[in-house]
């Protein structure tokens, strides 16, 4: 009687089906005079952030680092990288004539789902062990250069209150993690403990960590610690003298840019000789009135593991994209019996489609929309879908992709417009380059392309000819190690 009750006629159905498709369209709308007040915002709330860690939304971290890679640097490197979904640890030879990166290897694991919610000893111990294990399998074709150590850089992609560049503390868990103990803890000392914990030996003498692994004596130098967003800068910078912003859009998303020193009242420190300083933006924390939010976004925000925060994050990133248009979805299956009279159980599991598979369906280009159909059983357990049904689905993600790319595109505009690059210099020919990295650019073919499509919208054609968007390859492990290189040739250990 209640299946009776709820069925639908097909048309009444259908019609129930494309008015939620329609207010989605609308409620996601980004034309560029929004895009524009989007982009304001972000500047204004870039300066409050500068004036104030308190005065805004944006914390605008001061990285400590005041000084890019040249392209000079050589040496065996270390770096860890934990960002949103992946662990990496990684070995790479620079070298100065051999064309650069000489040698590189690396690992990856994804992090255990558990080790996300778990304590900060049990994830420390966990990168730890996977260090100690990968500095094991160093070869002799690895080259340290003679009275240099092993240089190891730690990327770690949260927001962080740096006191110096080898330390500061975890502001908060964004992406899926909540570990509460490691909040408000110094990253650096909690991984030194592990890695003295996991049987590495380990005497401490200021910056210079010795350890032992396996018998072998390995002298590593850990003198820093940067957030993502960072090491792609350092990394693309090492490769192109013109990168002067870095983008990741993954898991999270976040920007980073070169500002002058003087142009940070919050600075309390000497102004550095290079008259510059690297900000860590956190702009996945961004919120506006300008920002088009639907009552999918609202709920994913309320069901999320950080309600309130991380608003931007949450409308552009990988971790929730796929998320949105699942919700979309199951309203639809709800609302307008869209996949028949039962609504799917499996579309009501939470982030049960992620956007990797989004992105497959929003690219497929077989005529009967096959990937879609597979998807949709393979993931939701929909069996039987028309072809009518398959393109909506289609249209679902490409309006949520839509929105999220060109959201970012305002984001990058803010900050073009906040270091004045969003006008061209009588004379000038210098190119602003901006670093691009994480899966979401990488792979998300349709998002990338909104997105550079989007700041030429915006830029106007001109100013467009001068500002580059790279993908910056690996940047952020690289640049982490980079960093550490120069740093602790600072520190005179060179
Ligand atoms: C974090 C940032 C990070 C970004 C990209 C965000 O959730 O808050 O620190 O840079 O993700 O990984
Ligand atoms: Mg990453």
């Amino acid at each position: 009687a209640l299946i009776v009750r709820h069925r639908m006629r097909s048309a009444a159905r259908w019609a129930k089906a494309m008015e939620i498709v329609r207010e989605l369209e609308e409620k996601c709308a980004t034309p560029t005079a929004k895009l524009r007040q989007v982009a304001d915002a972000m500047t204004v709330e870039m300066h409050a952030g500068l004036a104030s860690e308190e005065g805004s939304m944006l914390k605008m971290l001061i990285s400590y680092v005041d000084n890019l890679p040249t392209g000079d640097e050589h040496g065996l490197f270390y770096a860890l990288d934990l960002g949103g979904t992946n662990f990496r640890v990684l070995r790479v030879q620079l070298g100065r004539k051999e064309g650069r990166v000489v040698k590189q290897e690396f690992t990856e694991v994804s992090i255990p789902p558990k080790l996300m919610v778990a304590t900060s000893e049990e994830l420390f111990d966990f990168i730890a062990a996977e260090l100690a294990k990968f500095v094991a399998t160093e070869e002799n074709d690895f080259q340290l250069t003679p009275g240099r150590q092993r240089e190891l850089g730690f990327t770690f992609s949260f927001p962080v209150m740096q006191t110096s560049i080898s330390s500061g503390t975890l502001i908060r868990w964004t992406k899926g993690f909540s570990i509460d103990d490691a909040v408000g803890q110094d990253v650096v000392a909690e991984l030194t403990k592990a890695m003295e914990k996991n049987g590495l030996d380990m005497r401490v003498a200021a910056l210079v960590f010795l350890i032992i692994v396996t018998a072998m004596w390995t002298e590593i130098t850990m003198s820093m610690q940067v957030n993502d967003t960072i090491g792609t800068l350092a990394g693309g910078r090492y490769f192109n003298n013109d990168v002067s912003a870095a983008v990741i859009l993954g898991t999270g998303t976040n920007a980073a840019y070169v500002e002058r020193a003087h142009a940070i009242p919050k600075w309390q420190g000497l102004l550095p000789s290079s008259g510059e300083m690297v900000i860590n933006m956190e702009w996945g924390n961004f919120r506006s009135s300008h920002l088009p939010v639907t009552e999918y976004d609202q709920a994913l925000d309320v069901e999320s593991l950080n309600v309130g925060e991380q608003i931007f994050e949450k409308i552009i990133s990988g971790m929730y994209l796929g998320d949105i248009v699942r919700r979309v979805l199951c309203k639809m299956a709800v609302e307008a019996t869209f996949f028949g009279d039962n609504v799917p159980p499996k579309l009501q599991v939470p982030f049960i489609l992620r956007t990797p598979e989004m992105s497959a369906m929003h690219h497929d280009t077989s005529p009967d929309l096959k990937v879609v159909g597979d998807k949709l059983k393979g993931i939701l357990g929909i069996h039987y879908t028309s072809l009518k049904t398959r393109k909506v689905v289609v249209e679902l993600c490409d309006i949520v992709a839509t929105r999220g790319a060109r959201l970012a595109a305002a984001g990058i505009f803010g900050i073009l417009k906040k270091i004045g690059k969003d006008s061209v210099k009588e004379g000038e020919k210098k190119k602003t380059v901006i670093s691009m990295d994480g899966g979401l650019f990488e792979h998300y073919t349709a998002f990338s392309q909104c997105l550079e499509s989007t700041l030429k919208e915006l830029v106007g054609e001109e100013v467009a000819e001068t500002i580059i968007v790279e993908h910056a390859n690996d940047g952020s492990g690289i640049g982490a190690a980079l960093l550490a290189a120069s740093h602790s040739q600072h520190l005179g250990t060179d």
